[in-house]
């Protein structure tokens, strides 16, 4: 079960499925990842998007929104009023709609690059945790990306 499903990152990442199966769900409610795939048991404890999901849907949906108040401002020019109870909501309905496939996205590449925290060592340097499972200085004696499969 540890094949790496040959669907693109992007349509896993949309759909909300699982990076390594893409079959299994990624989600549970609307933005918290579950603990585990419930189809191929990968432990999706690795699943760090963080802050991402929300820088890109601010920068993609900011230019998309100011587009559109520009363009109904200068072809209706509607009163003030009318922009403020159209755009508010209509921007927190795409950011929330918006945050999952993105977030989905950022899961999926995250798995299929290996991107994981930077380790160091005493002096500095950065250990590959991969491949040094046995230093004193690791912080993890397993793969964990895929430490489920023991
Ligand atoms: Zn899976």
């Amino acid at each position: 079960m540890s094949e790496t499903s040959s669907k693109s990152v992007w349509s896993i990442g949309l759909k909300g499925r699982c990076p390594r199966c893409g079959e299994g769900k990624l989600f549970h409610q609307i933005l918290n990842v579950r603990e585990k795939c419930d189809k191929c048991n990968l432990n999706y404890r690795f699943a760090d998007a963080g802050d991402g999901a929300s820088i890109f849907v601010l920068f993609l949906l900011g230019a998309v929104m100011v587009g559109a108040a520009l363009y109904v401002e200068l072809t209706f020019a509607p009163p003030l009023w009318l922009h403020a109870v159209l755009w508010a909501p209509v921007t927190m309905i795409l950011a929330i709609a918006m945050l999952r496939p993105m977030k989905g996205v950022l899961i999926a590449l995250q798995y299929r690059n290996k991107a994981e925290q930077g380790v160091w060592d005493d002096k500095g340097a950065a250990i590959d945790v991969s491949t040094a499972d046995d230093s004193p200085t690791s912080t993890s004696s397993t793969n964990s990306w895929d430490g489920d499969k023991k």
